[in-house]
């Protein structure tokens, strides 16, 4: 199983490409995960990417296509991978699409959450609340100034990405704003079961 989980943030990309993973036994590749790890090691990636994604912005293409292209050599990403956050560019669809043919393989789908954006703020600041009850680290890009400026940047460069997909006959959508366990159901059902 090769997909892409498409749809801005606070959309359910995290959860469901979790619960994917473990259905069909192949790794949730998450640039933002990776980013963050980067960053919280202190690479030479993470300094370069920790204002932007503090800001809300898009790293550069070359960066997210480098780690991602590393990430998919890995063992475990060998019979499939759920891409959760990436491609968020045309220019990193079509880095993907490059990498992938090289390698013979091809997407099974990309996946998009479709969901009112209205919602999403609250969401934002639910999973914020919920993950310091937790007792763990808040995401620092998830407050709402930030997520407006993430939420932009869905808007002007990741949402084409939609279009591009339908073009190409890879594309499914799904009702993201009903309750997470009928999300989870509905994407296993036009995956097939
Ligand atoms: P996420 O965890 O997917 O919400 O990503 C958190 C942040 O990491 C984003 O707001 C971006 O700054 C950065 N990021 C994650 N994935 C990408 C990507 N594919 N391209 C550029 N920036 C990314």
């Amino acid at each position: 199983m090769r997909l892409i989980l498409l749809g801005p943030p606070g959309a359910g990309k995290g959860t469901q490409s979790a619960k994917i993973a473990e259905r069909y036994g192949v790794p949730q590749l998450s640039t933002g995960d990776m980013l963050r790890a980067a960053v919280a090691a202190g690479t030479p990636v993470g300094l370069k990417a920790k204002a932007v994604m503090e800001a809300g912005g898009l790293v550069s293409d070359d960066i997210v296509v480098g780690i991602v292209a590393d990430r998919i050599e890995e063992p475990d990403a060998k019979n499939g991978f759920i891409l959760d956050g990436f491609p968020r560019t045309v220019a990193q669809a079509d880095a993907l699409e490059a990498m992938l043919r090289t390698k013979g393989i091809t997407l099974d789908a990309v996946v998009e959450f479709l969901v009112d954006e209205d919602a999403l703020v609250e969401r934002i600041a639910t999973r914020a609340c919920e993950t310091k009850a937790r007792g763990e680290p808040v995401r620092k890009d998830d407050n709402p100034e930030v997520f407006k400026a993430r939420l932009a940047a869905y808007k002007e460069q990741t949402a084409p990405l939609s279009a591009h997909y339908a073009g190409k006959g890879k594309l499914k959508t799904v009702d993201g704003m009903k309750p997470i366990e009928a999300v989870t159901a509905d994407v296993f059902k036009i995956l097939g079961g």
